[in-house]
């Protein structure tokens, strides 16, 4: 008869899988990358429109690397280029969101950060002109 233990744990393996260190990684890069579907959606669902939160790329850069180097150890070429080239996207929107966040101005009312090139301030409404400063 065979017992929960052993298919839990048989011939060494467990679930039938030989584990390692590597095994973990890309397990882990899989995770980290599929995760990032699951967080764009809820910041979609959260603001009733589509929207692709930083998150999403930090995520899919670290994925990706992380999915690169199980593909480097595992010495598999499709995998390997599947990987190799993906990071540059994910690298420059990250570079292109740093640039955006460091245009932005604080309200000379309020105080608070304000999108570059806004007319207003989002949170007090006040009217915004040259005098605004850039951070
Ligand atoms: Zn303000």
């Amino acid at each position: 008869m065979i017992s929960l233990h052993d298919i839990i744990w048989h011939n060494g393996r467990f679930l039938g899988v030989e584990w390692s260190v590597w095994k973990g990684i890309g397990l882990l890069g899989n995770a980290v990358f599929f995760s990032r579907f699951f967080v764009q959606w809820y910041e979609s669902e959260k603001k009733g429109r589509v929207v692709v939160p930083v998150i999403f790329w930090w995520l899919s850069l670290t994925g990706t690397l992380l999915l690169l180097s199980y593909a480097i150890r595992q010495n598999d070429s499709v995998f390997i280029l599947a990987y190799a080239f993906s990071w540059i996207p994910y690298l420059r929107n990250l570079v292109i969101h740093r640039r955006y966040e460091k245009a932005h101005i604080y309200c000379p009312d309020c105080g608070k950060k304000v999108p570059p090139q806004s007319n207003f301030c989002p949170h007090c409404g006040a009217k915004l002109s040259a005098t605004a400063s850039a951070v």
